[in-house]
């Protein structure tokens, strides 16, 4: 995946003619110095390219149409270096469909007491240039994340930072193709959808194929491919069972399930254990190696669920923690510290084991098929976010809670991989909370990424964004959830 080095963010600085030639210069070798510097340093992950200080309406709107039809441009950082009268701003603001962020910044840090005259005062007027901005979006609605702070502080570019890697994320939704081998568990809720909403909102595309599909792909895999992946299996993991054929076997999925996907450009997919006609054991291993490649997964047909870790992946490239497709489980209730044991009945991704996975074959209570292998681990210790997507019928909520993920006691007789953890504030709000807002048995686990980075694409999205955190209290969280329904009626 190559998203960081092939994206760029635009920069565009704001002004006006008023104030002459010399102060625009001089505009643009500030905004040329703040750019050089973010190129400079690693707390940005994606290169900044400075387009230009722009002066009028048709400038604003030519940059920001080509910002719409450019494959490298995944979002736009405006600026108001002077007062930027933003009637300018409207026509370009009202067609950009690339999420925006407003940099509200000033090139100098401090007043400089002794010197400053009124040409300095002329010049550096982002307190005012980025309110007359602010104003403008807010008068169109425009969806945007606004940086406040001084360029060259740690905490300003860690927002920008997080802000990056979720628009990679919106511009990688809106190209996503998602497999469903099989159709939903049947009678189950929550994990259907509407999915031309999906498409409309998200820009999700959700195809169906018959696992005779992903069959007659997995068939065409020679042993000697199988062998290959074998060994990276032995070299990657302990291999601590003995039926040597059922890994071999789910080496062969993998195989043709990544041929499969790779072919049709499938970035996620789902299975459903209730239709594997063709296939010897539900994909166990097959899944964990694939979300462990990057790709999306949801068990049962949850088409939301694997976009969701997915994009959540996107998000985290390069950073450490790694994400997973997950399921709330059971509960330990001991009142000294209640935790919720997550898991899933074999597909979790091993890029947030604790320790090296071991891979290991255990037959399966439901399904009827071959024992299927799997990795089984501890999740590592630490904090992570727990998020999920459900459909309200007319709106998409996104609903996010925080976790701490604790060390579990030994389980010697537990055939999968799991994490135990304490969610924020405590096991009874966030179940409460959970529950109340309708939040979905299957989640999209991660620890590379905090809640800061789905509040911003769920503002990118205009999806509505549910939090459950440590100042979640039950009867304000009831309040929003109910404000929320009157607003999406209101903004259908
Ligand atoms: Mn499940």
């Amino acid at each position: 995946m190559n998203f960081i080095n092939e994206s760029e963010i635009w920069f565009l600085t704001g002004s006006q003619h008023l104030y002459g030639e010399k102060t625009l210069k001089q505009v643009k070798i500030n905004s040329k110095s703040i750019v050089d510097h973010f190129n400079g340093i690693n707390n940005i992950p994606l290169k900044v390219v400075f387009k230009s200080v722009v002066t009028s309406s048709d400038e604003i709107l030519s940059v920001l149409e080509s910002a719409n039809t450019s494959k490298k441009c995944v979002g736009v950082i405006t600026w108001m270096h002077t007062f930027s009268p933003a009637k300018m701003w409207i026509a370009g603001l009202t067609i950009l469909k690339k999420p925006l962020l407003h940099l509200h910044t000033q090139f100098n840090r401090d007043i400089p007491w002794d010197d400053m005259d009124m040409d300095f005062m002329n010049l550096n007027q982002s307190a005012h240039g980025d309110r007359e901005f602010g104003f403008i979006c807010s008068r169109l609605g425009i969806k945007r994340k606004v940086v406040v702070g001084y360029w060259k502080e740690d905490t300003v570019q860690s927002r920008i930072a997080v802000w990056m890697r979720s628009a990679l994320a919106f511009n990688e939704s809106k190209n996503l193709k998602i497999c469903r081998f099989g159709d939903n568990m049947r009678d189950v809720a929550v994990t259907e959808g509407d999915k031309v909403e999906a498409q409309i909102k998200f820009g999700w595309q959700v195809k169906y194929h018959g696992v005779g599909d992903l069959v007659e792909s997995v068939k065409n895999i020679s042993e000697s491919e199988i062998d290959t992946l074998y060994k990276e299996y032995e070299s990657n993991y302990n291999i601590t069972s003995a039926e040597i054929e059922n890994i071999r076997y789910q080496a062969k999925i993998e195989l043709g399930l990544k041929k499969f996907l790779d072919k049709y450009n499938f970035k996620a997919f789902t299975t459903n254990f209730e239709d594997l006609h063709g296939l010897e054991q539900l994909p166990g291993l097959a899944c964990q190696r694939l979300m462990e490649q990057g790709y999306g997964f949801g068990a049962e047909g949850d088409w939301k669920q694997s976009a969701l870790v997915y994009l959540m992946k996107v998000m985290g490239t390069g950073l450490k923690g790694g994400c997973s497709f997950m399921e709330d489980y059971t509960y330990h209730l001991d009142p000294v510290q209640p935790a919720i044991l997550s898991a899933h009945m074999l597909e979790i991704c091993p890029s947030i084991a604790k320790e090296t996975p071991n891979i290991e074959v255990h037959p399966l209570g439901i399904g009827g098929k071959d024992a299927p292998a799997r990795m089984v681990f501890n999740v590592s210790e630490g904090k992570g976010i727990n998020a999920t997507i459900v459909d309200m019928g007319g709106r998409m909520r996104m609903i996010v809670n925080p976790v701490n993920v604790i060390e579990p006691k030994p389980l010697p007789k537990l055939p999968v991989a799991r994490a135990l953890w304490v969610p924020e504030p405590d096991l009874e709000t966030s179940a409460t909370a959970w529950i109340l807002a309708g939040g979905a048995h299957h989640t999209s686990f991660s620890m590379a990424i905090n809640m800061e980075y789905l509040e911003d694409f769920a503002e990118m999205m205009g999806i509505e964004f549910v939090v459950i955190d440590k100042k979640t209290n039950i009867f304000d969280f009831k309040k929003e959830l109910r404000f929320n329904d009157v607003y999406y009626l209101l903004n259908k």
